[in-house]
């Protein structure tokens, strides 16, 4: 027995791990004071629970009479508050494997306070071989999950799973979208009263469309009461034994659905073809993005190869920001480096594009506060994503490794999940995929309105190309092409690293594993033209547009190494000399909060929250507006994927693969126009 199982009965002190497993194999929660699913009949647990009561109570089984409910929708959203061990995930997946008809896509939603270790994960499903190749799939992805929203996905994208870590009250407000099927898995309402409130149940109600099914376990009175209150019609049924009911529901609530919408959200459900402008790593991503919904996208740079903007940096970090008040940035860098290294895992050559290899990061002291709110998450999976040197002695020891000593006036933070990526092999990857034309040597001068979407003009105001819809990424370029590109403060800052051969000896001293971050960065053997690489910077100067590359700025990275690693420093004081050593320049584009401008660009006109009746589908315009997908400063190879994603998924009106509270701090429409007002 380990030390975090129970004889069966036994109590134990509340463990910092979320389940404690009994003799008996029931996965239990000490907090709740309650079992993660029951017995059932299988002897087993969990998986009849799963399919009987959750799947069969929102109609998704087949059955002698009828077809499952999804059998033949395009695509089909379920809510789950209690994601717990994913058993129900996991049994969802498979039925959705086996069903005829099924829907292309498979969105899910889940919410979870308390998430467990991957292993726990594996376990729960041990009894079950048919889920075991899902488990292990789920479980791979489990990293690095603080609080925040978070998108994993499976099957090539077919099932994304939306997990909202955090307390029931806040991330159901962080999730977005009408969803067809819930269900409602939260620990025995006695003990877990949080999950079945009023307040959290309305805001169920606000995710569910008129139809939507829900089912659960619990057919407590309190229960029943106040999801009728929130409009469900609700029936008992026969439980799973030795439970003698279950509860179906079906939202139906006899008032008129209203949803709130904002006057620059527009829906397109028809992809047709779209024009990005800008091949660098924000104009690939969000073309590929466009292009796996069924878009026929042309890629338009007046380069002749791609990356010839910021993104034409030879290495760069992937690792997220950290703020002690987690802000914007903060989340949205977390679910960036999630997504980019997904999609460096799914399209590039690991150890030769991109490895994720951790990345240490000190902090002047004062500096390295950890957001308060991941203190009760302590666990192993918390100190695995993110840690603090004086607690954990993994950064200690990686500090070491960096030559680098730690103490209260000079701390670090040690990212396990993050990296270094080559961008030009991520935008090459992006670029090749099916539904992407690239042009290049291309100067779009001017985008003027035509029937139906938009002409690109060149600078004799010829017609290059016709689109439904065009996607501007072309950092500091993107004003110029816009109608009242005044009001899109884009500002410029220069960047320029230095880079070379590895030297053949550094004496005692052993480069570290990974990259260094801080006042600059230094990354050691990556791989290089031949033979293992090294690049240190970058300098940030405002305002400056010049991308050649200049001897002060090479001394300036010099500098910037000695003060941050100065063993490392000292270790390549030759090369700086030598003949094969690089630099290279590039302008990035910023904005004045450092997040990016995202989505349609309508200058000038106000933007209005109304409300609408559902089930009317919102007009489709007579033409999309322009997009802008761009002000990403130095952190394009962090966000510009999931960037790529927020902007096809709310064109979409899929479920968003962040919290959608951060919406409105990245939408382009936040510049150009006057406050957002109601009606
Ligand atoms: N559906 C899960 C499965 O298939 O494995 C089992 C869910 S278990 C019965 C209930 C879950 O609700 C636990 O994982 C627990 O951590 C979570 N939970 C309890 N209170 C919560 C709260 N206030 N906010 C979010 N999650 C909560």
């Amino acid at each position: 027995m380990n030390r975090r199982e129970i004889p069966a009965g036994a109590s134990a002190p509340l463990a910092a791990h979320p389940v404690t497993w009994r003799e008996d194999g029931s996965p239990t929660s000490l907090r709740f004071n309650d079992v993660y699913r029951s017995a059932g009949s299988d002897g087993l647990g969990g998986l009849a629970q799963a399919r009987q009561v959750f799947l069969g109570g929102c109609g998704l089984l087949d059955s002698s009479q009828s077809a499952a409910a999804w059998h033949g929708a395009p695509s089909w959203s379920v809510l789950e508050l209690g994601f717990g061990l994913g058993l129900n995930f996991l049994a969802t997946w498979h039925a959705w494997q086996a069903a005829s008809g099924r829907p292309d896509r498979l969105f899910y939603s889940a919410v979870e306070a308390f998430p467990p270790e991957p292993e726990d994960l594996l376990r729960s499903a041990a009894p079950f071989p048919q889920l075991h190749p899902l488990a292990q799939q789920l479980a791979a992805q489990w990293q690095a999950l603080l609080p925040g929203v978070y998108r994993l996905e499976f099957e090539h994208g077919r099932i994304a799973l939306t997990l909202a870590v955090g307390d029931v009250r806040d991330a159901l407000q962080q999730l977005q979208g009408r969803h067809d099927s819930i269900y409602l898995d939260g620990f025995n309402p006695a003990h877990n009263p949080q999950m079945w409130e009023l307040p959290v149940l309305k805001a169920v109600a606000r995710l569910a469309r008129r139809g939507s099914r829900a089912a659960t376990w619990c057919v407590a009175a309190s229960v029943r009461k106040n999801l009728t209150q929130c409009g469900f019609a609700v029936a008992r049924v026969a439980g799973l034994p030795p439970k003698r009911h279950a509860l179906q529901a079906r939202y139906d609530p006899p008032w008129r659905i209203r949803r709130r919408v904002r006057s620059d959200q527009v829906v397109c459900r028809q992809p047709a073809r779209c024009a990005v402008i800008g091949a660098g790593v924000a104009g690939a991503s969000v073309a590929w993005s466009l292009a796996q919904r069924g878009w026929q996208v042309t890629v338009l740079d007046r380069a002749a190869s791609p990356c010839a903007g910021a993104s034409g940096v030879p290495v760069g970090l992937v690792a997220p920001h950290v703020s002690p008040d987690d802000c914007a940035l903060s989340q949205l860098t977390r679910a960036g480096v999630r997504a980019t290294l997904s999609r460096a895992r799914a399209l590039l050559a690991n150890g030769r594009d991109f490895a994720v290899t951790g990345v240490l990061q000190p902090h002047a002291a004062g500096q390295c506060r950890l957001p308060p709110a991941w203190q009760p998450l302590r666990s192993a999976r918390a100190t695995r994503a993110t840690t603090l040197p004086a607690a954990h002695e993994t950064t200690r020891a990686r500090a070491r490794d960096a030559g680098m000593r730690l103490d209260a006036s000079h701390p670090a933070l040690w990212h396990e999940e993050a990296g270094w990526l080559r961008p030009a092999a991520l935008v090459a990857a992006l670029l090749a995929a099916p539904g992407i034309t690239w042009r290049p040597r291309t100067l779009v001068a001017a985008i003027q309105p035509a029937a139906g979407g938009w002409q690109l003009l060149d600078a004799s105001r010829r017609c290059l190309l016709e689109a439904e819809l065009v996607v501007v990424a072309a950092g500091l370029d993107t004003p110029d092409l816009l109608p009242d590109a005044a009001r899109l403060p884009l500002n410029a800052l220069r960047g320029q690293v230095s880079c070379g051969p590895m030297p053949a000896s550094a004496g005692a001293w052993r480069w570290p594993g990974f990259p260094v971050m801080g006042q600059g960065h230094l990354v050691a053997n990556v791989p290089g033209p031949d033979g293992p690489w090294w690049q240190t910077g970058a300098t940030f100067q405002r305002g400056r547009v010049d991308t050649t590359c200049q001897p002060e700025d090479d001394a300036a990275n010099r500098m910037q190494l000695a003060a941050l690693l100065p063993d490392a420093a000292a270790a390549l004081e030759p090369q700086w000399s030598s003949a094969q050593r690089r630099s290279w320049a590039g302008v990035r584009a910023t904005l004045p909060n450092h997040l990016p401008a995202l989505g349609a660009w309508t200058p000038g006109q106000p933007v209005t929250l109304r409300s609408v009746c559902e089930p009317d589908a919102l007009p489709p315009p007579a033409r999309l507006p322009l997009q802008l997908c761009t002000g990403f400063g130095a952190r394009g190879l962090t966000l510009a994927v999931l960037c790529g994603e927020i902007l096809a998924a709310s064109l979409h009106d899929e479920p968003l693969p962040v919290a959608s509270t951060l919406l409105p701090q990245l939408r382009a429409s936040r510049y150009g126009s006057p406050r957002a007002s109601c009606s």
